[in-house]
């Protein structure tokens, strides 16, 4: 079992060359484990304003929930992307098991927007050598990330000092749209934003960087 925290170390990324570990251009937002009625409403409107296209890592379990916030994601322009369908550890399911937790969300979401995802990230950031040909069949590309926010440990103090010190201009930043970071979710991201800002960075596109 593979497991980081803030920075995914280089040998890993050295033996996973087909995941996507970085941005080719500007900083790209991605948010995972909603949709939930608490926050994404709140995440879409804060998009919107600042003409953000994110990338959204959604959990079956709540698409099944709420369908309608699936749509209004999608027809913000953002990329509705995989997450899993329970939010499991990868490497402690087997093969079928982890394929069904996948192809299950993928259905789902495909029978309520009608485009299949492209994206998907595992749940805790855990894989294992199984992975890449199990997203294979699944035709699915792993997007995995630079900057852990931190966010769900629920200190924005702590998420500030973790931004500020490692966005980079290439960074895929993660944020959670859940209870854990509930109460700092727009603090840190308004914070990031400030950060962008004052380093003169660009914001990138996730559908031009990586839908070819
Ligand atoms: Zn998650």
């Amino acid at each position: 079992m593979i497991r980081y925290i803030a920075k995914p170390p280089h040998i890993i990324r050295e033996k996973f060359p087909g995941f996507i570990w970085e941005s080719p251009e500007g900083i790209i937002f991605t948010i995972d484990d909603g949709p939930s009625v608490e926050l994404t409403n709140m995440l879409l409107k804060k998009f919107s304003d600042h003409k953000i296209k994110a990338m959204f890592f959604l959990l079956g379990k709540r698409v099944r929930v709420n369908p309608s916030l699936v749509k209004e994601i999608y027809s913000e322009g953002h990329l509705v992307c995989n997450h899993t369908f329970n939010h499991l550890a990868l490497p402690l399911l087997s093969v079928e098991e982890a394929e069904k937790e996948i192809r299950r969300t993928d259905n789902l979401i495909e029978s309520i927007i009608s485009v299949k995802p492209s994206f998907f990230r595992p749940p805790y950031g855990l894989f294992d050598i199984r992975t890449p040909k199990i997203l294979k069949k699944c035709e699915l590309k792993n997007v995995m990330w630079s900057l852990l926010s931190l966010d769900y440990r629920g200190n924005i103090n702590q998420v500030k000092k973790v931004i500020s010190s490692y966005l980079r201009s290439n960074s895929i930043i993660v944020f959670h749209d859940n209870a854990k970071s509930a109460k700092i979710l727009e603090e840190a991201i308004d914070f990031t934003l400030e950060i962008i800002l004052k380093s003169n960075f660009i914001i990138g596109d996730p559908g031009k960087c990586f839908l070819k």
